[in-house]
């Protein structure tokens, strides 16, 4: 019920696409990619008997997953790394990855990655784009140049684009920087955010946010 009125967009776990998965652990989203050769996750949630419960109904199996791609470190994304033994673990280059290295398991690596490199993982090119704000070291990570992950860079509200939380933000002018950098690809189709569920791609989407920075300019300016 709180997390209904907390994060009302969340979407359930299940197949978003032929290609894509999205798994609910509480108050958060993550998301399995199938790639050509193994499962490829965009954090991996919080509470490992609720991420298990989530990959058995999805009929898929942990073991399977070959890259983990981490948007940040907070817990509630970052947490059940450990269920991934066979992954390769991206984290961006200006997070501090000894934070997760007691958590590793043997058989997973840690790979920095930074804006703009395109790893490809399990057959899947995915393009690292560095995002900060929320944290200095944010990810957002975009697969097969359509599919655009934002981690906790911004939200949706009815299909509008708003920064996350800004409250929070370690960077908020880092973080309006950040989603300005997102709003100027082109060739999004779908947005997935951590907190308040998918939404389309492309300039209406980012219309809204626009307007209300205008604003926000506008007010400041002597
Ligand atoms: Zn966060």
């Amino acid at each position: 019920m709180i997390r209904k009125l907390l994060c009302p967009d969340l979407l359930d776990t299940g197949p978003v696409n032929d290609r894509i998965m999205a798994v609910r652990d509480g108050v958060v989203n993550f998301y399995i990619l199938k790639a050509p050769a193994g499962l490829v996750c965009i954090d991996t949630g919080w509470r490992p008997a609720c991420v298990s419960r989530g990959f058995e109904a999805l009929g898929l199996r942990t073991q399977d997953v070959v890259a983990v791609m981490l948007t940040h470190l907070h817990w509630d994304h970052a947490r059940c790394l450990p269920l991934f033994p066979a992954a390769r673990v991206f984290v961006g280059a200006c997070d501090e990855p000894t934070l997760i290295a007691r958590g590793l398991t043997p058989g997973q690596t840690v790979e920095p990655v930074g804006s703009d490199r395109t790893v490809t993982v399990g057959g899947l090119a995915v393009r690292a784009i560095n995002t900060p704000g929320h944290t200095p070291g944010s990810m957002a990570y975009i697969a097969e140049d359509k599919s655009l992950f934002t981690g906790d860079a911004l939200s949706l509200k009815r299909g509008r684009v708003f920064p996350f939380a800004p409250w929070f933000a370690t960077d908020r002018k880092a973080l309006d920087r950040s989603i300005r950098k997102l709003a100027a690809m082109r060739g999004v189709e779908c947005l997935f955010t951590a907190h308040s569920g998918m939404g389309q791609g492309g300039e209406s989407a980012f219309a809204h946010w626009h307007a209300t920075t205008d604003v926000l300019q506008e007010e400041v300016r002597p």
